[in-house]
């Protein structure tokens, strides 16, 4: 893949590391061998995903003449601290519009991510109601901060557009570089799609460079059919963008909506298992919202047979554990 006719920033050290996890895969039976891809490494304060994607976003924001960043997401986004935190380090203003997803749920004294805007030097910090217009809401505080004589630039949700979702093409490419250096075949990698950009940025990479391996998409908060129809709306684009040929199917999309529980960000049994699993066999924290309810679906998949004997399967850990202290009743209940 040719990236070089896109702005990008240089925000990644190297490849993050893919490794083994022989503990947790004896402890789930041994019968898959289950592997990690480290981006809860990333750089970026507190690591994370969303680092690619703004290796990409905010080049288009430089690109464009912008000063200033707005941003969206939940009350306790990674997203948004990332955000933060890669706008400070650029001398770029960042503005937030927080979607209180759960009513009640932002307090402006909360630690975890909420805390790490405070610290990043957030300008703005603006709460909306669950199930307002994100994209309305951020083009009124652009208009209000271009009033004011500054150059704001929008990033998406989660960076989940064409150009956020090319950092997750690239990392696709990046992992199978690893996978061919180490001789292993993976027979299936999962990764948790929320705002999508992960998930379609994973599955066209693969397609552009003719790597046959499933992708299994783990909801965090929608049901199986909208959100397949999310990733593959995001997966047309980005391949439109990079010139993948070749066409993806509706079919090459595939989610899983049995771990969100109750909802977006709302605590499950199985999260805490899973959770407390990965630290307490592989030293890896995970969050509440994200990484630990695909790894609850990872974990469900491995002990329910999904996988054939002796497959190889790899966990993209797309990071977030900073939000883990804003939910410690959660795991001392
Ligand atoms: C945003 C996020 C995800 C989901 O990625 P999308 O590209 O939004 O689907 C997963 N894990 C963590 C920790 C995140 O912050």
């Amino acid at each position: 893949m040719d990236y070089t006719r896109f702005p990008r920033r240089h925000y990644l050290q190297g490849p993050t590391p893919i490794e083994a996890m022989p503990a947790l895969s004896k402890k789930l039976g041994g019968n898959v061998n289950l592997y990690v891809k480290r981006d809860d490494l990333l750089p970026g304060a507190g690591g994370g995903n969303k680092t690619r994607k703004l290796e990409f976003s905010i080049a288009d924001a430089l690109a464009n003449g912008a000063d200033t960043i707005v941003t969206c997401g939940a009350v306790q986004s990674n997203h948004c601290r990332l955000t933060a935190a890669w706008s400070a380090k650029e001398g770029l203003e960042c503005h937030l519009v927080l979607e209180e997803r759960v009513k009640n749920s932002f307090k402006p004294a909360a630690s975890g991510n909420n805390f790490l805007f405070e610290l990043l030097g957030v300008k703005s910090i603006r709460v909306v109601d669950g199930g307002s217009n994100m994209m309305a809401e951020m083009e009124n505080s652009a208009a209000r901060l271009a009033s004011e004589g500054k150059k704001p630039y929008i990033v998406p949700g989660g960076a989940s557009n064409a150009i956020g979702a090319t950092g997750y093409v690239a990392c696709a490419e990046e992992t199978m570089h690893q996978l061919n250096d180490l001789r292993v075949h993976m027979d299936s990698i999962v990764v948790p799609s929320g705002s999508a950009g992960t998930h379609a940025g994973m599955v066209t990479g693969l397609k552009g460079v003719n790597a046959d391996i499933p992708v299994i998409g783990i909801n965090v908060a929608r049901v199986k059919s909208d959100q397949e129809a999310l990733v593959h709306g995001l997966v047309v684009e980005t391949a439109d963008r990079l010139g993948v040929r070749g066409g993806i199917q509706k079919a090459d999309i595939v989610c899983f909506d049995g771990y969100v529980g109750p909802g977006y960000s709302l605590p499950t049994d199985a999260m805490v298992e899973a959770v407390k699993l990965f630290a307490g066999t592989e030293a890896i924290l995970l969050d509440p919202v994200y990484s630990g309810k695909s790894a609850a679906g990872l974990i469900d998949l491995v002990r329910t047979g999904f996988f054939p004997k002796g497959s190889n399967v790899l966990f993209l850990h797309t990071g977030g554990s900073p939000a883990l202290y804003a939910y410690l009743d959660t795991f001392r209940e």
